[in-house]
């Protein structure tokens, strides 16, 4: 598929966004001034992440509530297990239910000491898949969950990370969220694989639009997530020139959605960071244009 097939009539791509809960006053502004550019584009839905061990909670909950109350988005609020009773967790899904969230991203988090291997709370969920139910048990919510195309660091194998997510999507997830990746083959064989295994929701690829190179390699090495040598390379010589990085940057992200629509994918979720233009760059190549009726003005 060339660029013209792309942008022109065809099946219109769902897009979604991710965002973080801001720790300041700077952040709300810079997370609110990417809302207002993004929310004109009408995603299917947009995420706030939950931050390690339910570190942010109450600022995911005061970012999706706003959500709410001031723009036409819906909002999908993460939800993390980790180190945390039932009880607790399911008083956050109440909360979230009675602000008006009817979306969850459901996962399990890490440990908050870095490198310590997961151990369930005695009192909590034992498993994503458990925390899935809890969740439909609560409210029936959609709930979405995390994939990992290239393994999840502390998988024994593939296979059985297919095993958990045909789990969470047996516990009643229906869509699932993959971390990001470069190589547009991960996400279709990835696809490939969950679909022989009767995994039949929608797995989505999670695309990380950043000029940022050093700082997505320390996250990718983080997550499990591989850096190819020919992004490394793309970025060589261009350390201290933002511009050049931002040109890069938009040409990958145009790259990887051009051959991962030619290869069947017509959702996207994209890992904004909080800045806009890289993302609106892109949707506006995949024909997504601006709807100014949908504009947030708070
Ligand atoms: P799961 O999918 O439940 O498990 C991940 C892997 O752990 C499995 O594939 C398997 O290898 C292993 N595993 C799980 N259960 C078992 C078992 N019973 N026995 C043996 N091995 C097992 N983190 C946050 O803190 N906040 C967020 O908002 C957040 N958002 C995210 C959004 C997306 C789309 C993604 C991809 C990740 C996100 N994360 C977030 C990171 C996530 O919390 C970590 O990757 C965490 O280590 C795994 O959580 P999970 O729900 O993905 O785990």
């Amino acid at each position: 598929m060339n660029l013209q097939r792309l942008a022109g009539p065809g099946k219109t791509s769902s897009v979604s966004f991710e965002f973080f809960p801001p720790k300041n006053a700077d952040m709300e502004t810079q997370l609110w001034n990417a809302i207002r550019r993004l929310a004109p584009l009408r995603p299917h839905f947009v995420s706030v992440t939950y931050g390690a061990g339910g570190s942010t909670r109450d600022r995911t909950h005061a970012t999706v509530k706003r959500m709410i109350e001031e723009t036409q988005l819906k909002p999908a609020a993460h939800l993390t297990c980790v180190g945390a009773s039932r009880e607790e967790v399911n008083a956050v899904i109440r909360d979230y239910w009675a602000a008006g969230v009817r979306h969850i991203v459901a996962l399990r988090g890490d440990m908050p000491e870095l490198g310590k291997s997961y151990c369930a709370h005695k009192d909590g969920y034992q498993s994503t898949a458990e925390l899935v139910a809890g969740i439909r048990a609560v409210a029936p919510f959609e709930v979405s969950v995390s994939a990992y195309p290239e393994k999840h660091p502390d998988s024994l194998s593939l296979d059985h990370d297919t095993e958990i997510l045909k789990a969470k999507i047996d516990a009643g997830a229906t869509r699932a969220i993959t971390q990001f990746a470069f190589d547009h083959e991960v996400f279709s064989r990835f696809r490939d694989r969950v679909v022989a295994a009767g995994i039949d929701v929608p797995i989505v690829p999670g695309l990380m639009p950043t000029t940022n190179f050093k700082g997505v390699a320390r996250m990718a090495s983080r997550c499990g997530a591989i850096v190819p040598q020919w992004l490394s390379t793309l970025y060589e010589g261009i350390e201290d020139d933002l511009e050049s990085r931002k040109l890069v940057a938009s040409a990958v992200l145009c790259e990887q959605v051009r051959v991962l629509k030619e290869e069947g994918f017509d959702e996207f979720h994209f890992y904004t960071l909080n800045q806009a233009e890289l993302t609106f760059a892109v949707c506006n190549i995949l024909g997504i244009k601006p709807e100014p009726h949908n504009s947030v003005t708070a």
